[in-house]
């Protein structure tokens, strides 16, 4: 299943091992090998999409699952009261460097903005 070539689809299919604490039939959610924050979380679709600009009328309906899921991590990890950022990067300028469609969960330090 999925794309072989993908790093992501190789961790949905457990080619590659990672820390998991979330899943569905249709959703991945596991904690980033280089956190950048207390709290940092990739959720998923298990559906190999490379980029959030691919999302057309059929699958956007992915990305509110996704947030949803995010949000129940969030109170999970406690952070949803002083708050947490979600992030999808898309493309090189945005510094996306997993071609598998993808949404941070960071939380846990207070944030600055603008992002860098
Ligand atoms: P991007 O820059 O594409 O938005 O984010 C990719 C994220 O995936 C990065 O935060 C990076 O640390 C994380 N990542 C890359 N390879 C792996 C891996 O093998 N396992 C896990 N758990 N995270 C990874
Ligand atoms: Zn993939």
């Amino acid at each position: 299943m999925g794309n072989k070539d993908c790093l992501f689809c190789k961790i949905i299919n457990k080619e590659i091992k990672s820390s998991i604490v979330y899943e569905d039939k249709d959703i991945l959610a596991f904690k980033d090998i280089h956190p950048q924050a207390p709290v940092h979380i990739l959720i998923i679709p298990k559906q190999h999409i490379e980029k959030i600009s691919d999302l057309d009328e059929q699958k956007k309906d992915i990305v509110s699952n996704l947030i949803l899921i995010a949000n129940n991590l969030a109170r999970d990890n406690k952070i949803d009261k002083q708050g947490y950022r979600l992030v999808f990067n898309c493309g090189p300028d945005a510094g996306q460097l997993v071609f598998h469609i993808h949404l941070h969960l960071l939380g846990g330090r207070k944030m600055a903005w603008p992002p860098g």
